[in-house]
């Protein structure tokens, strides 16, 4: 595919290739933009903002419309590029592209819904007669760095709320899974977005993306992905508003009157879900010691029985990591895990990009494949005396995306919800849950501000006070 900056599809002198990770087929190229393409592509954005501040709101509604009825007919099409480009099963990728209808189409709505207040300036002992109101406007051009993992709806989570709140945008895709995102453009100008309001620019982020977060004109940079990288554009940035939606090694803790066998089944799919690669996945699995062995036991019986394989194939549960690089690692992290005292109950190997589904007991906290992000399909599973103790496990850790808790207790799980630093908080399911109306976005490593579009369009909004002087 072509890249699109400035108003056309064009493409670059270098190439990359996109490769289907399950069989490293080569399924497409896009162009490896440089740094004069950036500079084309935000000098384009500059002046599509200006056409995007002067749409009403209900034009920008119907064009989010119209892209949402238009993912809605191609889900099947959206679906297989996903799977081909990510690795996701085919089941899971028509599940993105149907929460990608909704991002879009929630975005549509809240353009509508862009609303100021009046002030009650006469509460102030100097008031002498003025009256106050606040308006919210565009910040201008939007810069959305998207991560692999979820290569449609992420972007439909920068794209929708930039497109709502007036402001033009320029998307840079993850170089593993740019397709998603230049085919959401291609829908995007078919429902009548302006030609400028849109770029999207391919190539790697460590040769453009200085270029990309450092520029003056950027006003405002919404970023998903790793820690190390958030951090670094955070410093290159400069005066800017950033979102930073990062990375997390979640917790899921199990007291003692949970329902066992439901609670392994919460603990496959929001852990191993996507290959584990969801921000959000059930990483740190504390577990009370009065449950300790019957719950291991239920687990591995549960994760044997997974089909793990061509993600295409409809009964695939699990298919490849989006790089064989990443199959190694994370086996490497199992290992080194194991070498310390840990076990291995189900799994433990891999081949290519396909790393088997694993069971590992006995997790020690200091260890790596539980005190940093795996980001991979494997569960640590370390016991725990009490929900004192739970807490203080599920809280040692420099990161806060979300954590979950399964317990009838009504007293212990909002405990749970109020001692546990977390920007998610699930009672009784596993902590990968999301839907995209909700506010969403971490706290302390895990980043800053929200997504979901109504709050994304508030970070992607000024807000202009004015006050009348009779
Ligand atoms: P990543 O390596 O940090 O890459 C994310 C994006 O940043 C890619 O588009 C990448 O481009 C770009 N990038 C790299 N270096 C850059 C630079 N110097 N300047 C600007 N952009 C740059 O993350 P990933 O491996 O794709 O995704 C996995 C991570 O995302 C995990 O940590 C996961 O937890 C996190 N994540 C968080 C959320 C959330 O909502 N909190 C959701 C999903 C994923 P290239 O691809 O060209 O390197």
């Amino acid at each position: 595919m072509k890249m699109y900056v400035s108003g056309k599809w064009i493409e670059s002198t270098e190439t990359i290739n996109v490769v289907n990770p399950y069989d490293s087929q080569i399924i497409d190229t896009v162009p490896k933009g440089n740094f004069h393409d950036v500079d084309k592509a935000i000098a384009s954005a500059v002046r599509g903002s200006e056409v995007m501040a002067a749409l009403p709101a209900y034009r920008r509604f119907e064009i989010l419309r119209k892209t949402a009825d238009l993912l809605e007919e191609r889900i099947e099409e959206f679906a297989k590029i996903i799977t081909q480009e990510e690795g996701k099963t085919i089941n899971e990728a028509r599940g993105e592209v149907q929460r990608a209808v909704q991002t879009i189409s929630l975005s549509g709505e809240e353009a509508k819904r862009l609303y100021g207040e009046t002030i009650p300036l006469d509460g102030a002992p100097t008031w002498s007669g003025q009256f106050g109101f606040t308006i919210r406007i565009p910040v201008g051009v939007v810069a959305a760095i998207s991560p692999f993992n979820f290569p449609l709806n992420l972007v439909a989570h920068k794209v929708g709320p930039a497109i709502a709140a007036g402001n033009s945008v320029i998307v840079k895709p993850a170089t593993d899974t740019p397709l998603s995102a230049l085919k959401l453009t291609e829908i995007l100008l078919e429902s009548g977005l302006p030609e400028e309001g849109i770029q999207c620019i391919t190539g790697t982020g460590s040769s453009i993306g200085d270029n990309l977060v450092s520029d003056k004109r950027i006003r405002k940079i919404t970023f998903t992905g790793s820690q190390e990288v958030g951090e670094h554009i955070c410093k290159v940035a400069g005066l800017k508003k950033v979102t930073m939606e990062l990375g997390s090694n979640s917790p899921l803790i199990i007291m003692p009157d949970a329902d066992i066998e439901k609670v392994a089944a919460a603990t496959i799919s929001s852990g191993f879900s996507n290959a584990g690669q969801v921000c959000i996945s059930a990483q740190r699995i504390i577990t009370h010691e009065s449950i300790y062995s019957d719950y291991l036991d239920e687990l591995s019986s549960q994760v044997n029985a997974m089909n793990v394989g061509d993600p295409l194939n409809e009964s695939t549960l699990m298919g490849p990591m989006v790089r064989a690089e990443d199959a190694s690692r994370v086996n490497e992290w199992i290992q080194t895990a194991v070498e310390s005292g840990a076990r291995t109950l189900v799994g433990g190997g891999f081949s290519g990009a396909v790393h088997q589904p694993t069971v590992v007991a006995d997790v020690d906290p200091d260890m790596k494949i539980s005190c940093e992000e795996l980001f991979g399909p494997a569960v640590a599973v370390t016991p725990c005396s009490n929900i004192d103790q739970a807490i203080e496990l599920a809280n040692d850790t420099n990161f806060g995306l979300s954590a979950a808790i399964f317990t009838q207790d009504i007293d212990v799980a909002m405990r749970f919800a109020k001692d546990v630093h977390s920007g998610n908080l699930m009672i009784n399911s596993g902590p990968q849950w999301r839907t995209d109306l909700m506010p969403y976005g971490g706290v302390k490593d895990s980043g800053m501000g929200k997504e979901g579009p109504k709050y994304a369009i508030e970070e992607m909004t000024e807000l202009k006070m004015v006050v009348y002087h009779p």
